[in-house]
Order: C-alpha cells, then sequence, then structure tokens
C-alpha cells in the first residue's frame, strides 16, 4: 500500500523501487527510486531525513552506493519502502516526486568490468545448428560450464542511445577473401544483466551460497550483434568486434530484493556439475521479456528454464581467483524458449535469414537503419503480481563513411 497515486499497469509498484540515475534539465545528475510514472529524487530527502549515507544519492552514479554491500542495500530498502507507505512521510517526499516524463535516465553506474555468458541451452543449440550446421549443436563443455567471455564495458550505453551500424569484415558464403562494409546481418541479444556491487578479494573466488552478497540487482541488456563479422572472427577465440560495438542497459536497476518473491528453482543439470558449480537452493527468477521491433511485438522470451543460475555464474567467474568489482556486470547470454516466438535473437526469429518474419507488414530479417527495438521485461510472482523491469530501447543509425 502507498499513498502514492499510482497507474495499475505500471511497472513499477510501490513494492518495486529500482533506483536509477536521472538529470533534470541542467541540473547535475543524482540518483532516484521509480514509483508509478514518478522519480522520487532521493538526495533532497534522505538529506533532510539526516539518513547515514545520504550524499550518495547525490552522484552521477550509483557506484558508491553500491559499494556499500548488502546490509546497507537492505536498511536503504527498508527506509524507501517506509516512505512511500508511511502517510507520514508524505510531507517530506511529495516536494521530491518528479513526473518520469520530465527527466532523461542515464547509464545508472559506471560499468567496471563486463561478462556475457550463454546460459540458455535453447539459444546454444539454435546457435550451433546455424554456426556449425554438420556439428553437434551443443560443445563437449556446454553442460560443464557456464560458457562466456569478456565484454567491453565502455561501449555498455545507456537506453535510448542510438546504435551506429557497426563495420568491419566478413566473408560471404562462398566468396574467396574476405570483405570490409557495414554489417548485413545486424541483431538483437534479449538478455539480464546483473550487477555486482560489493566487490571480492583478488585470488579468492566467490562460492554460489555468496551471490546475494555481491550482487545488488538486475537490468535488462540488449546485446547488439553483427552475425556477419562475428560468424567469420570467432573462431577460435570467441566474440570480438560483432559485439563490442554496443550493448545497452536499462536505467533501472531492480534488487534482488525486490525480486525475492519471483525466484524458481533452477531445473535439473544433467551431468551433475563439479562441486564449486553445486548447491542445493540455486535458484533462477521467473521474468518475462517482451521484444518489439518497430513497435510489433515479435517474441516473449522466457528466462525461468535457463540452464545455468547466476549464482553458478558468478561462482564460474571467479574460480580462478579473478576479483569482481563494484560495477560489474555480467549477462545471462540471449534468453530463448522452445516455442518459434519465444526466441530472444532475429537470426533465431528467421533461422539464419531464411524465414522472413513480418514486421509491420514487411518482410524482415535482420536489423535496417532506422529500426528501433525496445525490449521489456517482468517477472511474476507466485500470486500473479508483477516486479516490472522497464525497458531498454535503442534505434539503428546508418554506418559512417570512411
Ligand atoms: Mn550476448
Amino acid at each position: 500500500m502507498t499513498w502514492i497515486d499510482i497507474p495499475e499497469d505500471s511497472p513499477f509498484g510501490p513494492d518495486n523501487l529500482p533506483l536509477g540515475v536521472f538529470r533534470l534539465g541542467d541540473q547535475e545528475p543524482r540518483v532516484g527510486a521509480a514509483i508509478g510514472n514518478l522519480v522520487i529524487d532521493l538526495a533532497p530527502v534522505a538529506s533532510a531525513q539526516m539518513l547515514d549515507g545520504s550524499q550518495l544519492f547525490a552522484e552521477p552514479t550509483l557506484n558508491a552506493f553500491l559499494a556499500l554491500g548488502r546490509p546497507a542495500w537492505r536498511a536503504t530498502r527498508e527506509w524507501l519502502l517506509d516512505l512511500v507507505q508511511n502517510e507520514n512521510d508524505r510531507d517530506a517526499v511529495e516536494p521530491h516526486l518528479i513526473p518520469q516524463s520530465a527527466v532523461t535516465m542515464q547509464l545508472p553506474f559506471k560499468v567496471a568490468d563486463y561478462v556475457d555468458f550463454y546460459a540458455s541451452e535453447q539459444h546454444a543449440t539454435n546457435l550451433g545448428r546455424l554456426f556449425r550446421p554438420d556439428a553437434e549443436p551443443l560443445l563437449p563443455n556446454w553442460k560443464h560450464l557456464p560458457v562466456g567471455y569478456h565484454g567491453r564495458a565502455g561501449t555498455v550505453v545507456a537506453s535510448g542511445t542510438d546504435i551506429v551500424r557497426p563495420s568491419g569484415q566478413r566473408k560471404p558464403p562462398g566468396a574467396d577473401a574476405p570483405e570490409y562494409g557495414p554489417s548485413q546481418r545486424l541483431d538483437i541479444e534479449v538478455e539480464l544483466g546483473y550487477v555486482v556491487g560489493s566487490p571480492s578479494t583478488l585470488g579468492k573466488p566467490v562460492p554460489v551460497g555468496a551471490f546475494e552478497d555481491h550482487v545488488y540487482g538486475v537490468v535488462l541488456v540488449n546485446d547488439w550483434s553483427a552475425r556477419d563479422l562475428q560468424a567469420w572472427e570467432y573462431v577460435p577465440l570467441g566474440p570480438f568486434l560483432g559485439k563490442s560495438f554496443a550493448t545497452s542497459i536499462s536505467p533501472w536497476v531492480v534488487s534482488l530484493e525486490a525480486l525475492k518473491a519471483t525466484k524458481v528453482p533452477l531445473g535439473r543439470q544433467e551431468p551433475a556439475v563439479l562441486p564449486y558449480l553445486a548447491g542445493d537452493d540455486l535458484t533462477n527468477f521467473d521474468i518475462t521479456f517482451e521484444v518489439s521491433w518497430n513497435g510489433e511485438l515479435v517474441s516473449s522470451p522466457p528466462y525461468k528454464d535457463m540452464y545455468w543460475s547466476p549464482a553458478q555464474m558468478l561462482a564460474h567467474l571467479s574460480v580462478n581467483g579473478a576479483s569482481i568489482r563494484t560495477g560489474d556486470l555480467f549477462a545471462s547470454g540471449t534468453v530463448s524458449g522452445p516455442d518459434k516466438d519465444q526466441r530472444g535473437s532475429f537470426i533465431e526469429l528467421s533461422w539464419g535469414g531464411r524465414e522472413p518474419l513480418t514486421v509491420k507488414g514487411e518482410d524482415r530479417t535482420f536489423l535496417q537503419d532506422g529500426d528501433e527495438v525496445t525490449i521489456t521485461g517482468w517477472a511474476a510472482k507466485p500470486d500473479g503480481s508483477r516486479i516490472g523491469l522497464g525497458s531498454v530501447t535503442g534505434r539503428i543509425t546508418p554506418a559512417l563513411d570512411r
């Protein structure tokens, strides 16, 4: 319950309270919490109440807040819940409610390191069939470790940032030599991104059981991918320029606390995983995404059946002693379900470009200049109520001449 007026279909109910960084006019960017169609400007509210650490909400990124760790995250959530639930706080908060339509959302945190996984069995199988039609779709390591790669943190961009069509090398089927030019197979990847708050110590792996001590929450991720560049360059060291030109994330970071009731048990893993990846209470989230291509709904990928749990991803990425830092982002990999309208990339939806989709009456395979893609998502509680993740959007602009 809350004294704030929230539209029925809002992704941001009184039990969500995601944090982001907003800019109002020419003022410095600062931290806000979303509720309904509004942003709570947290710095003045926290300062007036002499909250410990209130100055962190005046920062232009969430990093200093993220670094505080789980006890402080929980205390902040309790404070926020009280602000919106308690009528007595109304006079203190109401002057600091700003319509979301009046602000510009920024990248919510300075991204430290970025890792991208490949945790959907359906997606890995589909891509295996498309990229290696004559081989077993899943490579022998896939069910023994969460496959991933280190991406480019510096090109993680805020939702709404235009995406310039990348150019690069590709080798068309049957050609003798590679050529250079704008990507002709520009694609999306629907993913969930995990945001690291508490760092770890170099040399010391993070066990699966410590996931919630280190990870603050989640964002939506669109891992833009140039399939023609990727297909030519990826052997033998993996994704590189076909991925690194841009990755878009949603502006509101939804906390694990808010997602608690949306957890579902991890599915069965066979063969059994090694002990460092094992746990009795491994979970996923009951999240559904929706992909709109120029405003037309083309896919609804489900997250809950992902093969690897995020706690296993974190344990694996640190098992060699690599430390994690405040602001690290690790993404799940493309989320694809078993049905055709649950595929999380256009290369899967159009089956390598051979089965075009109808988008606004046109046959489409990969992205054209001017196309806009918006991914929304929400997590479902057992009672059917939702914790919205908001949306991430981006538009393709033409390749630059050179
Ligand atoms: Mn990806």
